[in-house]
């Protein structure tokens, strides 16, 4: 597959649009969040892998593509990525949701990890790591260094929003993980945000400042 893939659809952007607006307050932006992840769970699942299975229906016998197990499993770098595993998760309810905890240092801008919570035959799944925005890459990348450290192979990147930066950043260190994303901005500011961006996304979904 692509390493970098840019989501190129009116609902993508039109969602896209509504999150991006300052004008949209947290309800609104969790619903159009939520409503964004719905859209994208086709493409970031179309590379889940299948075996031909045979099932019975009521009137005969036939093969299935169906999901392989261990079954795929999303994982949410806390606290931003919460909202679209969410999204993801009702597309494929079957996915177990693991979870690590990275937070940002306010004067390195650099990515600090805090928690981990995975799902087992973590070394045997797909993986859908999950955060909105890529911007240094930092969080992204130790979150995929966490996750091959304990065995993880196949893994796949999903954000709303990356920076140039921090696709570059994050290649370099994970050259084997592509990025699926809804749009690709422009740059970062000197705080690390990323322009035009949508702003602290963490902050946007749970109505913090
Ligand atoms: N994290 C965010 O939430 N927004 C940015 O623009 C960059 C990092």
């Amino acid at each position: 597959m692509n390493f970098v893939t840019v989501l190129d659809h009116p609902l993508v952007t039109h969602k896209l649009a509504i999150l991006r607006d300052e004008n949209t307050a947290s309800p609104a932006f969790r619903k159009t969040l939520l409503e964004l992840g719905h859209v994208m769970s086709w493409p970031v699942f179309s590379h889940l892998h299948v075996a031909n299975t045979e099932i019975k229906t009521p009137m005969e016998k036939t093969n299935e593509a169906v999901l392989v197990y261990p079954f795929p499993c999303i994982v949410s770098i806390l606290r931003a990525g919460n909202g679209m595993a969410d999204a993801l998760s009702a597309a494929l309810p079957e996915a177990p949701i693991g979870y690590i905890g990275m937070q940002r240092n306010a004067d390195t801008h650099l990515a600090e990890p805090y928690f981990k919570k995975l799902p087992d035959q973590i070394q045997d799944r797909q993986i859908i790591l999950v955060d909105p925005m890529l911007a240094t890459g930092s969080s992204a990348s130790q979150a995929a260094d966490f996750l091959k450290r304990d065995g993880a192979k196949n893994i796949l990147f999903v954000c709303l929003v990356a920076a140039p930066e921090g696709i570059e950043y994050f290649h370099k260190q994970h050259a084997d993980i592509p990025i699926i994303t809804a749009a690709l901005d422009r740059e970062l500011d000197e705080n690390a945000y990323i322009l035009p961006g949508l702003g602290d996304a963490g902050d946007r979904i749970y109505g913090t400042e």
